[in-house]
Order: C-alpha cells, then structure tokens, then sequence
C-alpha cells in the first residue's frame, strides 16, 4: 500500500479526477464543438478500460476520493456501465458521478443504478425543443427531458442540470431554467461560457454569474446562500424560497477558484491535466504502454501533481483563461 498523498506544492489535495472516457459525442453543441480542424481521436489512443481502472486504483491509494466520468458523451461508449461498477468497488472512491448530455439516459438509468451510481450531473441549455435543436444540432430535448424523469423517478440523490449561458444563446431563459429547482429536487448550474479548443467564444457572450443572479433575484425572488456538501466542486450554492432543490453557480472567468481546486484531469486519450486553462500536461499512456511498473506510475502521477499551476495563467490571448484542446477529449 502506498502512503504518498496526492498533493500539490501549494497544498492542495488533490482528491477529484474527473476522466473524458471518449471523445465522441452523439451532440454537437456549439459552444464545445471546435470550429475548424476537429478530427476524432484514433480509438487505439483512448485509454481502455483496464488502463483507467489500474490508474484510478494507484491514485486512490494516494488519496483520490471522487471521480466523474464525462466526455464527450461518456453514454455512447460501449461497456460503460460495466466499468462504472467496477470504478466504484475500488477502495477508497466514495463517489463515483457522472456528467452526460441526457440523449440516451433514459435507456441507461436503470443500469446507472444498479452500477451503483447516484450522483448525475445532466447538461441542458434550454427548455425549448427548437432552440435546444439549434444549440446541439440534434431535435433530443424530448430524450433529454424523458432521462431527467428517468432519475427522479428512479430516486437518485443528486441529480444536477448544467446549463452554459450565452448571451443571445438563452440568457432569456436564466429564470426558467432556475424555477425547476422549485419544482423539482434538482439542483440548476449556471456556467460562464468559457473559451475552449476553438469554440465561437467572444467577450460580449459571456454573462457573469452576478447579471444571472439578479435575473433570477428579480423573477423568482431571493436566492438564500446554502452550504455546499462534502467533495463539493465550484459552485456557489444558493436556494429560492420553499424550493425543493437549488442553484449554484460556476465562474470560472468572473470568481475563479483556484485557491481551493481539488480536481486532476484524464484526457480521453491519457494525459494527465492538472488545470482546464493549462495545456501543459502528463503522459499517463505513454508510460503506462511502455511497461511502468506500478510504482513507477504511482511516482510519475505524483510528481506530476506537484507541478499543478497554482492559477491559470493570466496571459492568454483572449484575456481570459483559454485552453486550446477540445473540450470533448477533457471532459469539462
Ligand atoms: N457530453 C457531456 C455533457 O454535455 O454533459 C459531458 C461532456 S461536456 C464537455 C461537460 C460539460 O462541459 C457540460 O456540462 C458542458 O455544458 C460543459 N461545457 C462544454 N463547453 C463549454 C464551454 N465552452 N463553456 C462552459 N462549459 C462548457
Ligand atoms: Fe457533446 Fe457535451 Fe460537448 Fe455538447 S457539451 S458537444 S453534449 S461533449
């Protein structure tokens, strides 16, 4: 057993990885998917499964305590109920979550659950079938909603809507959005558009968590801050009065929140990245391929986590964090 511990020259502890099992997507929302250049991953280079189980089990001997696994569409890649089972008996992992776009939810909740899965994060930019169509390029809004009620009514503890804002996107539906926190015990996640791997970001998109706020505030009436749980990511929770979930809230651009960043991430195709703004990053596979033994890898990963940047860097070009990679091949 190995008793190193996942910590960064800061002092962070590094307790959350968050894997992009694929990086293909059955959805093409236009704030992810690059505008020029977007060629899929060779299915060689994505880490198969017993490659991700081997370093999930190294790192939760050195501390790791959550994992999310995201994408691209983590859904659409085979075999992947039986291998949240398997993330989950791992000793160590507590929680295992994760983040879909909802297309095919519906058929795979029941499955979610018996893999031992609880915790869901669902992305959903808008409630209304046409534009949900022009955002993602596919006419799913029914499949997406049909999986939400899928998890409620299968009783899964936490289940989260993330909703990207874009100014002339759907910032008209901030209100709307927020309201089914009232209805339902779903907690809604406003996020700042980010720029990322070429997406049609601008300045003038971006709609700052303090304007969403004062929308809701004006519509719904106060938003009472509430504590945040226990491996709890960025975002700023809050409720509206008698309602049965929350709202919180991402910045990554107007409050970042790197002081308290507990979060590594896992590359589609194995790389090890220690910020969603840097682009620097650790070839897991690489090493992993040419025979590491297991302390050889669990070394690797933990000199590289003491090299995570204490920010991102403030330099770049669009004046705000950017990272170039696809945000499909990182997983958000
Ligand atoms: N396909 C899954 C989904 O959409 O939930 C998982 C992968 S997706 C890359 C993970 C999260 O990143 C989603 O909640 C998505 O809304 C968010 N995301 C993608 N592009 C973004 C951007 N430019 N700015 C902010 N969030 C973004
Ligand atoms: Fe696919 Fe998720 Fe990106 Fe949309 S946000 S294109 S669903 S990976």
């Amino acid at each position: 057993m190995n008793s190193a511990k996942l910590l960064d020259q800061y002092g962070r502890s590094l307790t959350y990885l968050r894997i992009s099992l694929t990086d293909r997507c059955n959805l093409r929302c236009t704030y992810c998917t690059p505008q020029h250049n977007f060629t899929h991953i060779h299915p060689r280079e994505i880490l198969t499964y017993e490659e991700l189980l081997r370093i999930c089990g190294l790192l939760a001997e050195m501390g790791l305590k959550k994992v999310r696994c995201t994408g691209g569409e983590p859904l659409v890649r085979q075999g992947v109920l039986p291998f949240l089972e398997r993330l989950s008996t791992i000793p160590g992992i507590e929680e295992v979550c994760l983040t879909t776009n909802g297309v095919l939810l519906e058929d795979s909740a029941q499955g979610l659950w018996d893999a031992g899965i609880r915790h869901i994060n669902v992305s959903l930019d808008t409630l209304r079938p046409e534009r949900f169509k022009s955002i993602t390029g596919r006419d799913c809004f029914g499949k997406v909603w049909a999986g939400i009620m899928a998890l409620l009514d299968l009783g899964f503890d936490k289940i989260k809507i993330n909703s990207v804002v874009a100014r002339g996107m759907n910032d008209d539906e901030i209100a709307a959005l927020a309201s089914l926190s009232q209805q339902y015990p779903i907690e809604v996640r406003f996020i700042e558009f980010m720029p990322v791997g070429h997406n049609k970001w601008g300045k003038q998109l971006v709609v700052e968590v303090a304007e969403m706020q004062s929308i809701i505030e004006e519509a719904l009436g106060t938003l009472r801050p509430v504590a945040s749980e226990r491996h709890a990511g960025p975002a700023r929770l809050f409720q509206l009065e008698g309602a049965k979930g929350k709202v919180g809230f991402i910045s990554p651009l107007s409050q970042h929140f790197c002081s308290t960043c507990n979060r590594i991430r896992l590359t589609s195709d194995g790389r090890l990245r220690l910020c969603l703004f840097s682009d620097f990053e650790y070839d897991v596979k690489g090493i992993m391929r040419r025979g590491a033994s297991d302390q050889a890898l669990s070394r690797f990963l933990l000199d590289a986590v003491q090299n995570k940047p204490e920010n991102y860097s403030p330099e770049s070009k669009t004046g705000c964090p950017s990272c170039t990679r696809a945000m499909g091949t990182i997983g958000g």
